[in-house]
This record gives structure tokens, sequence and C-alpha cells, in this order.
């Protein structure tokens, strides 16, 4: 994954950069919502749930990255 390259798997025009990831991707939005509607996750709060102490808040990310990782590798090896 190269932090400055342009998601290929959206038609956004973005850099895949962590936040395009966590939060605007659409190819992810059926496992964001998933894992991460209750986070209520946005620009302005990311940077605590990256140092939150929650064990709980943590899991859902660690499982959101995890599937969507998954799902990447799936539709890159296509
Ligand atoms: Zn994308």
């Amino acid at each position: 994954m190269n932090s400055q390259s342009i998601c290929t798997l959206c038609n956004r025009n973005e850099n895949e950069d962590l936040i395009h990831l966590l939060l605007y991707c659409p190819i992810y939005g059926p496992i964001r919502e998933h894992y991460l509607s209750e986070l209520n996750i946005n620009e302005n709060n990311i940077n605590e749930l990256l140092i939150t102490k929650s064990k709980y808040h943590l899991n859902k990310l660690y499982f959101y990255i995890t599937e969507l990782l998954k799902l990447r590798s799936f539709i890159v090896n296509e």
C-alpha cells in the first residue's frame, strides 16, 4: 500500500491513505457501517480514536481494518 497513490478501487480520486480508507472509500461502506458506525468516526475525532484506551473501540477498528484488507486484496487480485 503506497500512501501517495490514488485509490484505484473507487472513483473519488483521493489518495489511498488512512483517512480515505477509514472514512471515505465507498468500497468499504458496508464493513465500515458494520464495525465503525457506532464510533461516529470523522476527520475531527479520528486522532482521538487512534489513541483511544478503549479496548472495545480498538477492537472495532482492528476488525474493520482486517476486513478491509481482506476485501482489498480480493479486489486487487482479481
Ligand atoms: Zn477509495
